[in-house]
């Protein structure tokens, strides 16, 4: 456990997280409905808006395969995916036996490029195979050219599902992410920028979806007074324990999000004038990024060969965790097969970037420490 001294992404709690989590236990509610189970939903739904209705369940990765379970898609259907991303947003839709056409990134927000993806579509539907959904995710919590990608959802008619995993708190034209997709994912995982220790939520404003993923994520009973079942259903439903430390979260969510900003802005003003290193942020100031993770770039003409490699040994030896960008899934052993379009945009990022530690509960101390290590490293 103690690898590092410093990890990337460590949970922090507020000190609330316990008294929700006796009151399950007060109530002896040990299920997976409950008060906190209803109030941490509501918690979310209020801070989104409250058109936005809210199914937490037991993973960010169980929500995008019950999301794609309510789009319809199934076997042999093509579904367009984000290249750049972490596994857990492709495999749902392996597990439907549905094919992923992986869609490479552009180069200002790190997320699916408008013009590949629309290339895609269309050549999709000349060979007669319209994409049943386009999967789209907010990287490192930035967002993506969501307008683009609207468009052409609407355009070719195609259902849309963000992967807002990494962007809870983050937003576009002053709209939060989550609420962007005809179904959005959100994940509370360990590392993420809130934490149920593992969890998710799916998040829709359409009442019939999210009437069914109550039902997918709980057995697909029935209303009947005998066990019926009319389709297959999920075991996927949120503990009453676990959402108790949601709503503990949820209260500092705010705080959370200014103090990832804030590791973000002390990295760009400390490594400004440092050459060959570049901070990824916002385009301008319509993106909103809840900087989940704060990433750098590495040009190694102007490093004299230091590369995001050299980099992270470095920090390593001092005991801070630093990670590669997420090796694009065309490059991945397990999706060879994969169709892609891209012109080497993802695996470019991934040759040169490093994600710093970022959590909320950076000391000062330790950003410095870190960046004297990176600019000690660079001289
Ligand atoms: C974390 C993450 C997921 C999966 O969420 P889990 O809650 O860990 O299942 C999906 N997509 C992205 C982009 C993620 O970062």
């Amino acid at each position: 456990m103690d690898k590092y001294k410093i990890w990337i992404s460590p949970p922090h709690l507020s000190g609330k997280e316990m008294e929700y989590v006796a009151d399950a236990f007060n109530k002896n509610w040990i299920t997976t409905q409950g008060d906190n189970v209803t109030g941490f939903e509501q918690d979310i739904q209020s801070y989104l808006n409250e058109t936005t209705e809210v199914v937490v369940v037991n993973s960010g990765t169980s929500a995008l395969h019950l999301a794609l379970i309510l789009l319809d898609v199934d076997k042999d259907d093509i579904v367009i995916c984000q290249d750049f991303t972490f596994a857990a947003t492709v495999n749902p839709i392996i597990y439907l036996g549905a094919k992923p056409l992986l869609v490479d990134s552009e180069e200002q927000t790190w997320n699916i490029s408008p013009v590949f993806l629309e290339e895609a579509v269309q050549d999709c539907i000349k060979k007669d195979k319209k994409p049943k959904a386009i999967v789209w995710v907010n990287l490192y919590g930035m967002p993506a050219q969501i307008h683009e990608i609207r468009e052409i959802a609407q355009k070719y008619d195609i259902a849309l599902l963000e992967d807002a995993a990494e962007s809870l708190g983050s937003s576009y034209y002053e709209q939060k992410c989550g609420t962007f997709g005809d179904i959005s994912v959100i994940s509370f995982n360990g590392n993420k920028i809130i934490t149920t220790s593992g969890g998710g939520a799916l998040l829709s404003a359409n009442k019939n979806y999210v009437r069914k993923a109550r039902s997918l994520a709980s057995q697909a009973r029935d209303e009947t007074l005998w066990y019926q079942h009319s389709r297959i259903g999920y075991n996927y439903g949120m503990s009453n324990i676990i959402a108790g430390i949601g709503r503990g979260q949820m209260t500092v969510l705010k705080d959370r999000i200014e103090e990832r900003r804030a590791n973000n802005r002390f990295y760009r003003e400390i490594f400004a004038s440092v050459s060959g290193i570049t901070v990824h942020q916002e385009p301008d100031e319509h993106y909103f990024s809840n900087h989940w993770l704060s990433c750098l770039l590495i040009d190694t003409e102007l490093t004299g060969g230091i590369d995001c490699k050299i980099l992270r040994e470095k920090l390593a030896m001092a005991g801070i965790e630093a990670r590669f960008l997420w090796k694009p899934m065309h490059l991945q052993p397990v999706f060879k097969n994969c169709v892609f379009y891209g012109n080497g945009t993802s695996e470019n990022l991934f040759n040169k970037g490093l994600c710093l530690p970022s959590g909320s509960n950076l000391t000062k101390e330790e950003l410095l420490e870190i960046a004297n290590i990176i600019k000690n490293t660079l001289q």
